[in-house]
């Protein structure tokens, strides 16, 4: 933090879109640094489902986000990208004269200066933040350690082993938590405020199951208030149904699944064109209504655009292709196959 540094490329945010172009770039021989918010890399695959499978990544039938981080971080090893972890870019301006004239500075806020040829937003979500259900002082009961109080994501299901549970929501995020810690918690009780579910039907059908077996408890009601000490422990979660009648559960731990927020962030503030907080791309080269940046993964938005790692994978090669312009404008390029090129496989380290 506090330094400045000089690159060939900048990317904003390290989930798995981000981390794969470093290998796309470190194919075509291009250095990055990377910026997040968060403390470690993997974006929306190591903060919201660390361990949950993913079942469309080609090639892997199964691999959990916690899994798809590591594999990236193995495959991209070679290319030696620098990250910035824990720092926000905050502001995006090219330098109009003196010795780095032409090139791209970014800054975080914990002051790091990256200077570079081009830069590729891969920002996701931008910083994303659970929403919270209107409970008052549901904020006394944050932080009380590993499977204890409230929770709006799960990072290790074992700390909730043989815990009492009250999971809140009746969307896939809620229901999955169900059915994944059902099986290891003391108990888990849903509680939704109708009879009615968002979420995948095969999901809410395994949920019934379990409730008509007795495993589980579902109560139709909404919670409105938690019980215990603030700033030291959660004994109950006190709720409502809706003819008004109220009683309260027993929870060593709360879990609220309301959906997350998507805030942009200072990504709105880069003077580049949005649509409706994601950021319109070509889909020949990715690129931002400013050239030199490139916009891809979740962030981007361009007719059929799909918010899948696969497409953002996809975004990251050929953004590559024309980043090669930015940061080479002599060279020619010339496509190669990782399988053939001898080339390649000396920048990757197998030969
Ligand atoms: P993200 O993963 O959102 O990463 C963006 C990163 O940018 C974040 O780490 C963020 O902190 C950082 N950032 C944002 N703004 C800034 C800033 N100003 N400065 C610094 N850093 C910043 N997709 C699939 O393909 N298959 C699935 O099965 C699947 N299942 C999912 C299940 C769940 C519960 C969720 C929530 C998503 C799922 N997805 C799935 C979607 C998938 O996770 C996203 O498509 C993918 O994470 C997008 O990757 P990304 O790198 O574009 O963005």
């Amino acid at each position: 933090a506090g330094e400045t540094w000089t690159t060939d490329v900048v990317v904003i945010g390290a989930g798995p879109v981000g981390l794969f172009s470093v290998f796309e770039l470190g194919l075509l021989d291009i250095k990055c640094h990377l910026i997040d918010i968060l403390d470690k890399v993997g974006g929306q695959c190591a903060e919201l489902y660390p361990e949950k499978p993913i079942y469309d990544i080609p090639a892997w039938p199964i691999i959990s986000g916690d899994d798809l981080t590591k594999r990236l971080l193995e495959q991209i090893h070679p290319f030696g990208a620098k990250y910035h972890l824990g720092e926000m870019a905050v502001a995006v301006r090219k330098i109009e004269d003196g010795e780095h004239e032409g090139l791209w500075e970014v800054t975080t806020d914990q002051q790091t200066v990256v200077r570079a040829k081009s830069i590729v937003i891969a920002a996701g979500g931008g910083s994303f933040q659970p929403k919270k259900p209107p409970i008052p002082g549901i904020d006394g009961f944050e932080n009380l350690g590993a499977g204890l109080g409230v929770h709006y994501a799960v990072r290790k299901m074992e700390a909730f082993r043989d815990k009492e549970i009250v999971i809140s929501g009746g969307g896939d995020s809620a229901l999955d938590w169900v059915l994944n810690l059902q099986p290891i918690a003391k108990r888990v009780t849903l509680i939704h405020r109708r009879d009615d579910f968002r979420a995948a039907p095969h999901s809410v059908a395994k949920m019934r199951e379990l409730v008509a077996a007795g495993e589980m408890n579902l109560v139709i009601a909404q919670a409105t208030a938690l019980k215990g000490e603030t700033g030291h422990f959660l004994e109950s979660v006190a709720i409502e149904d809706s003819d008004g009648n109220a009683s309260h559960l027993k929870a060593d731990a709360f879990l609220p699944f309301f959906g997350l927020t998507m805030k942009l962030g200072p990504v709105a503030e880069f003077g580049l064109n949005l649509h409706e907080n994601l950021i319109p791309v070509d889909t020949e080269k990715f690129e931002t209504s400013t050239k030199g940046i490139f916009a891809i993964g979740d962030i981007n938005h361009y007719p059929g655009k799909l918010k899948l790692i696969l497409s953002g994978f996809h975004e990251a090669a050929l953004m590559a292709q024309q980043a090669f312009r930015y940061v080479y404008p002599d060279k020619k390029l010339r496509f190669q196959y990782t399988t053939s090129s001898s080339e390649l496989q000396k920048k990757m380290g197998v030969k």
